[in-house]
C-alpha cells in the first residue's frame, strides 16, 4: 500500500518535539493566539522574507481575509485560473466580487499571462494566480500586468510554500498571499490552518482584526470581523515541521526528478519546469490520454494516485450558470487527461520504481 503522502513517516521524525511542544501548551493553558502562534508568525515571516505574516484559521480564509484587507469587494473582477481548488474562487464570491477564469500554459498548468492581458475590463481590481502543484506561477509578467493596469495581486500560495523566484519566496511578490497548512500541503498542521502575509502594514492589520472579530482591544469592536486565528496547538506542530521545510522540499524534488527520469522513454508527458522559479512538486502530476487504464492498474496495486482536478471550476455544477459560453480549451483538454503519482519526502526510490513499472507494464503492453 501506497499511499499519496506518507504523513506516518514524517511525524516519526519530530514526534518528541512536537510532544514536548504539546504539553507545554497544554500545562500553559494558552490556547488562542499563544506563544507559539506568535513565534511562528515571526519565523515564517523571516523564512518567506515579507514584513508580516498572520495565522489564520485556513487557507481558504487566509484568502478571503487578504481579499477583504486589499479591499476587493462588490462587482469587482477577479481574474484568476479555473485549473485549481474551488477555493481559490470561493473566496472572491465571499466578498461579492467576480471570478473571471482564464486559460493557462499547456506545460506548467499555471496561469497564462496574455490570457489574463485580454481578460482586463475596466472592473478588473486584482490578478490571483496559483502557483499550482508547487510551481511558481509566471510572477514577472503578472507584476508588470498589475504595474501597468494598477491591479491588486493577491497569490495563492496554498501549494507552493517553500517556492522561490530568483530567491524570493512566492507569496512575497504580490500585495498579498494566502498559505494553506492542511496537512497534506508541503507544510501541513494535524488540522486546519492558514497565512496571510503582505509586506503592508495597513493590510497586515486589517487581516488581524478580521481575524478576531474586528477587533484590535479586547471587547471593543470595529468592523464585522471573523473567527478565524490559527490554533496554538497547530503553531506546535507547524514550527516544528518549518524548520525543515526545505529539506523536505527538496526530497520532493528528488522525487520528481527520478519519476521523470525513469518514465523519460514512456508515452505520457511528466511535470516540465519552466525554470522561471523553484518547483516544490506539492503534487507530480502528468498527461496522459490513457490515465484511466493506468490508475485502474496502479489501485489494482494499492499505489494511491487522484485527479487534480477533474472538473475545471468553469465547468462545476456552482459556476456553470455563471460560466454558461466560457470555453477554455487547455484547461479543459489538461482536466481531461491530468493524473497525479504519490509524493512526498519520504517515498522511497523502490517504490518509485514500483509505481514507474506498473505503469510501463500498461503503456508498453
Ligand atoms: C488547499 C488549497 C486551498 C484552501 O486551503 P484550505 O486550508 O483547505 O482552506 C486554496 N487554494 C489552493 C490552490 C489549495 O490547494
Amino acid at each position: 500500500m501506497i499511499p499519496m503522502v506518507n504523513l506516518k513517516a514524517q511525524y516519526a521524525e519530530i514526534k518528541a518535539e512536537v510532544e514536548h511542544g504539546l504539553a507545554e501548551t497544554i500545562d500553559n493553558c494558552s490556547f488562542i493566539l499563544g506563544p507559539n502562534v506568535q513565534a511562528f508568525e515571526r519565523e515564517t515571516a523571516d523564512y518567506l522574507g515579507v514584513k508580516h505574516a498572520i495565522g489564520v484559521a485556513s487557507g481558504t480564509d487566509a484568502l478571503h481575509l487578504a481579499l477583504i484587507a486589499e479591499g476587493i469587494g462588490a462587482g469587482d473582477e477577479v481574474i484568476t485560473t479555473a485549473f485549481t481548488f474551488i477555493a481559490t474562487a470561493e473566496a472572491i464570491k465571499y466578498v461579492g466580487a467576480i471570478p473571471v477564469f482564464v486559460d493557462i500554459d499547456p506545460r506548467t498548468f499555471n496561469i497564462s499571462p496574455e490570457a489574463i492581458e485580454r481578460a482586463i475590463t475596466p472592473k478588473t481590481k486584482a490578478i490571483m494566480p496559483v502557483h499550482l502543484f508547487g510551481q511558481p506561477a509566471d510572477m514577472a509578467e503578472i507584476m508588470q500586468l498589475c504595474a501597468q493596469y494598477q491591479l491588486k495581486l493577491i497569490e495563492d500560495c496554498c501549494q507552493s510554500f517553500g517556492a522561490s523566484i530568483n530567491g524570493k519566496q512566492t507569496g512575497s511578490l504580490g500585495d498579498a498571499a494566502g498559505y494553506s497548512f492542511f496537512p497534506s500541503k508541503n507544510l501541513g498542521a494535524f488540522g486546519d490552518g492558514g497565512l496571510v502575509v503582505t509586506n503592508n502594514d495597513a493590510t497586515a492589520a486589517k487581516v488581524k482584526q478580521l481575524r478576531n472579530h474586528g477587533s484590535d482591544v479586547r471587547y471593543y469592536h470595529d468592523v464585522i470581523g471573523y473567527n478565524s486565528r490559527l490554533d496554538e496547538m497547530q503553531a506546535v506542530i507547524l514550527r516544528a515541521k518549518l524548520k525543515r521545510i526545505d529539506q523536505y522540499n527538496q526530497a520532493r524534488r528528488r522525487v520528481a526528478h527520478l519519476y521523470s527520469e525513469l518514465m523519460a522513454d514512456l508515452p505520457l508527458v511528466t511535470p516540465y519546469e519552466d525554470g522561471l522559479g523553484e518547483h516544490v512538486y506539492h503534487q507530480y502530476t502528468l498527461l496522459s490520454d490513457r490515465r484511466d487504464d493506468i490508475m485502474k492498474a496502479l489501485q489494482e496495486r494499492q499505489i494511491a494516485c487522484a485527479v487534480y482536478y477533474p472538473v475545471p471550476l468553469h465547468q462545476q455544477n456552482v459556476f456553470k450558470e455563471e460560466c454558461a459560453g466560457l470555453s477554455l480549451p487547455v484547461t479543459e483538454s489538461v482536466a481531461a487527461t491530468c493524473f497525479s503519482l504519490p509524493i512526498c519526502p519520504f517515498l522511497e526510490a523502490a517504490s518509485i520504481r514500483e509505481i514507474v513499472a506498473v505503469i510501463r507494464g500498461v503503456l508498453l503492453a
